[in-house]
C-alpha cells in the first residue's frame, strides 16, 4: 500500500463511509451492524469494527478495510477506491496514484470519456437552444417542460448532422477513444474494419444517463420524427467502459436524498415519467432505462430503501415488466405496493391531466402487492369454477413462494384464499408444498469459538506496543508447540497471526472461513486480553491436547492388548505415564479454574 492510501486509510472513518452505502446500527461497544450490501439477506449479519476499521460479512464472507469496500460496491479498483475515500474525507490527491500502467490507462479512458460525456452534454443543451432546436423545444413544452426543468435534467437536441458532435469533439480524443464513448456509430468495411465514426443520435431529443455521482455516462435519445423513417422511439448509448444498462437506475443520483426521507422510492417505466413526476415535486422517483429490473439494480436501490411503489405503464408489456420487476423485488425482501392509474394513463399525462395532487392521492392509494396480484388473477382466470380457481392459485404460488418471510406469506395464502372463494384448506396445503420447495435464508455460522480460542485470537491480533508482551506469549506458544494447536478450527487463523508480518491481523488471514472466525473473536472484544487470561487458555489447550493424546493411548493399549502384543503395549504404557505425570505437574504449577 502506498503511502497515500496509508494516510487516506488513517484518516478515514470506514464506519461514516460505509454509512453513506448502507443503514448502520450500533451493535456493541466498537461495532455495528447493517444488511449486507454484497449478499441477498432480511437479518443483518454485516459487522463494522469502528476501532480496528474493518468490515465483515457472516453471511458471504465479504471482509476487508474501507478501501476494499468502496472497491467491491462501485466497482472500481483499488487506486479509485482511494480516491473516492479521500474525496468522502476531504483529503487532497497526489498527482499520481496507479499501482499499475493498466490500471493508470483504464482511469485515464474513464476521465476522458467522462470529458467527452460531459463536453457532449453542454453541446447538445446548447444545440437545443439553438434555432435548430425549435421543434424539439416545441416538443418538450408539450409534454409539460420548463425551461428550468429542461436544464435541471440537462436535456439536449441531436441536431440532423452525421458529423456535428464528431467535429466538437474530434479535438479533444483520439479516434479509438471517441469509438469507446459510444456517441459514435460506423459501419463495417468490406474488409472487416470499421469505417469513419459519425453520430450515433441525430435528430432526437437527448437524455443524459448520469451515474450516481451524477456525471453523465450515457444518453437516450429520442426521434422526433413519425413515421416510416422515424427509426425505433428511443435509441440508447451502447455498453461502453462508463456505461452498463444493467448497473444504472435513472435518476437515482437526484432521488436518493428523497428517497432516504421518505423511505420509499417510487419506481416508473420511462425516463420522461421520471422526469416529470420529479419536476412536479415527487423526489423519490427513479426509473429502469427499459423494461427489464436487473438484480444489480435491485442491489442498489436497497442501499437506500426496502420499500418501493411501483407505477409501471398499464399497457400490457407495461404489467408483463411491472410483474418481473415485482417478482425480482419480492425475492430481494423489498416490501412493494403497485398503482395502477385510472383511465389508463401513465404517470406523466396523469400528473398533467390531473395535477400533482390527484396523483399524490393514487400513491397513498397503491394497493399491496398481494391485493395486486389477486386481483390480477382474478381478471385473468375468472369465474367461478374449481378449473379457473385451481389456475389463479397456480399463477399465485410462485409469487407466494418467492416471499422471504413466513408470517408473509400465510397472510398472502389466507387473503388469496378469502378473495377467490376456495377452501382455505386446500390452498394452504398448495402453500405449504411450495414454502418447503423455497430455499431457506436463514444465515448459519460455520463454527462457534470457544471461550480459549477467543482469547488466544484477541492476543494473536493486539497491534499496539503497550500489550505485546501479551501478543508474544500466544505466539511464542503457538510457534514452540504447534501440535498442541492443531485441533483447534482456528488453527490455521492462528498460525498465520502468529508469524504475521502485516500490521493489520485482517490482512494476514487469508482464507475466508479463518476471516470469518478471526472477525468473529474481534468483533465482540472491547478490550485485549490480560496476559494471565493468555497463560490460562495456553495450559488449557496444552491440558485438551495431553488429554486427547491419552484417549488416543488408551485405545491403543487396548488395542495392542487384544493382539497380545507386549512389547508394543510397554511402550504405550510408558508413555502414558508421562503424560499423566506431565498432566499432574500441569495441575500442580497453575491449579484448573473449573
Ligand atoms: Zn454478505
Amino acid at each position: 500500500m502506498s503511502d497515500f492510501a496509508q494516510t487516506v486509510k488513517q484518516q478515514a472513518d470506514i464506519v461514516k463511509v460505509i454509512e453513506g452505502y448502507i443503514r448502520l446500527r450500533k451493535a456493541g461497544a466498537q461495532n455495528y451492524s447493517g444488511l449486507c450490501p454484497f449478499h441477498k439477506e432480511k437479518s443483518p449479519s454485516f459487522s463494522v469494527h469502528a476501532v480496528r476499521q474493518f468490515y465483515h460479512c457472516f453471511g458471504c464472507q465479504a471482509s476487508g478495510d474501507v478501501f476494499s469496500f468502496v472497491g467491491k460496491i462501485e466497482n472500481v479498483t483499488f487506486p479509485e477506491a482511494v480516491r473516492i475515500v479521500a474525496q468522502k474525507c476531504g483529503i487532497p490527491l497526489p498527482k499520481r496514484e496507479f499501482s499499475s500502467p493498466e490500471q493508470a490507462a483504464e482511469a485515464r479512458q474513464r476521465a476522458k470519456l467522462l470529458e467527452l460525456h460531459e463536453t457532449a452534454t453542454a453541446w447538445f443543451e446548447e444545440q437545443l437552444r439553438g434555432p435548430e432546436g425549435a421543434v424539439a423545444r416545441g416538443y418538450l413544452a408539450g409534454r409539460g417542460l420548463s425551461a428550468e426543468g429542461i436544464g435541471r435534467f440537462r436535456i439536449g437536441y441531436a441536431p440532423d448532422s452525421f458529423n456535428a458532435l464528431r467535429d466538437r469533439l474530434s479535438g479533444m480524443a483520439d479516434n479509438e477513444t471517441l469509438r469507446a464513448s459510444g456517441l459514435f456509430s460506423s459501419k463495417e468495411q468490406g474488409d472487416g474494419t470499421q469505417g469513419h465514426l459519425y453520430d450515433r443520435f441525430r435528430k432526437r431529443v437527448i437524455f443524459p444517463i448520469a451515474n450516481e455521482s451524477g456525471r453523465v455516462i450515457a444518453f437516450t435519445a429520442r426521434t422526433l420524427e413519425t413515421g416510416d423513417k422515424a427509426g425505433a422511439k428511443y435509441i440508447n448509448s451502447p455498453e461502453t467502459p462508463l456505461y452498463s444498462k444493467s448497473l444504472v437506475l435513472f435518476n437515482l443520483d437526484k432521488a436518493r436524498t428523497a428517497i432516504r426521507q421518505t423511505e420509499f422510492a417510487l419506481l416508473v417505466e420511462g425516463q420522461m415519467d421520471c422526469i416529470s413526476a420529479f419536476l412536479r415535486g415527487i423526489q423519490n422517483v427513479i426509473a429502469t432505462s427499459g423494461t427489464a429490473f436487473t438484480e444489480q439494480q435491485v442491489a442498489l436501490l436497497r442501499r437506500h430503501t426496502s420499500n418501493v411503489v411501483v407505477n409501471f405503464d398499464p399497457d400490457a408489456a407495461g404489467s408483463n415488466a411491472a410483474e418481473k420487476s415485482i417478482a425480482l423485488l419480492t425475492e430481494e425482501g423489498f416490501t412493494i405496493k403497485i398503482v395502477t392509474l385510472d383511465g389508463g394513463l401513465d404517470p406523466d399525462r396523469y400528473i398533467r391531466e390531473r395535477g400533482l395532487e390527484a396523483y399524490t392521492a393514487a400513491l397513498r392509494g397503491a394497493r399491496r402487492q398481494s391485493d395486486y396480484l389477486i386481483e390480477r388473477a382474478r381478471q385473468t382466470f375468472p369465474g367461478a369454477s374449481s378449473e379457473q380457481k385451481v389456475k389463479a392459485m397456480n399463477y399465485l404460488l410462485p409469487h407466494i413462494r418467492r416471499m422471504p418471510e413466513k408470517l408473509a406469506r400465510d397472510q398472502f395464502a389466507a387473503d388469496a384464499a378469502q378473495k377467490l372463494g376456495i377452501d382455505s384448506a386446500v390452498l394452504r396445503e398448495e402453500l405449504r408444498q411450495a414454502a418447503l420447495k423455497r430455499r431457506d435464508h436463514i444465515e448459519v455460522r460455520a463454527t462457534a469459538l470457544n471461550e480459549v480460542e477467543r482469547v488466544l485470537l484477541r492476543a494473536l491480533a493486539i497491534t499496539d506496543p503497550e500489550n505485546e508482551r501479551t501478543r508474544r506469549l500466544a505466539a511464542e506458544a503457538m510457534v514452540q508447540q504447534p501440535a498442541w494447536f492443531e485441533h483447534l478450527g482456528t488453527f490455521a487463523a492462528m498460525q498465520a497471526l502468529a508469524v504475521r508480518q502485516a500490521n493489520d491481523p485482517m490482512d494476514a488471514v487469508q482464507d475466508p472461513a479463518q476471516r470469518a472466525l478471526l472477525a468473529e473473536a474481534l468483533l465482540g472484544e472491547t478490550k485485549p486480553p490480560e496476559e494471565s487470561e493468555v497463560l490460562s487458555a495456553v495450559q488449557e489447550i496444552q491440558e485438551r491436547a495431553i488429554e486427547n493424546r491419552q484417549r488416543d493411548l488408551r485405545s491403543l493399549i487396548a488395542e495392542a492388548e487384544r493382539r497380545g502384543d507386549f512389547a508394543e503395549l510397554a511402550l504405550l504404557t510408558q508413555q502414558k505415564l508421562e503424560l499423566d505425570r506431565a498432566l499432574r505437574q500441569l495441575h500442580n504449577q497453575n491449579p484448573p479454574e473449573r
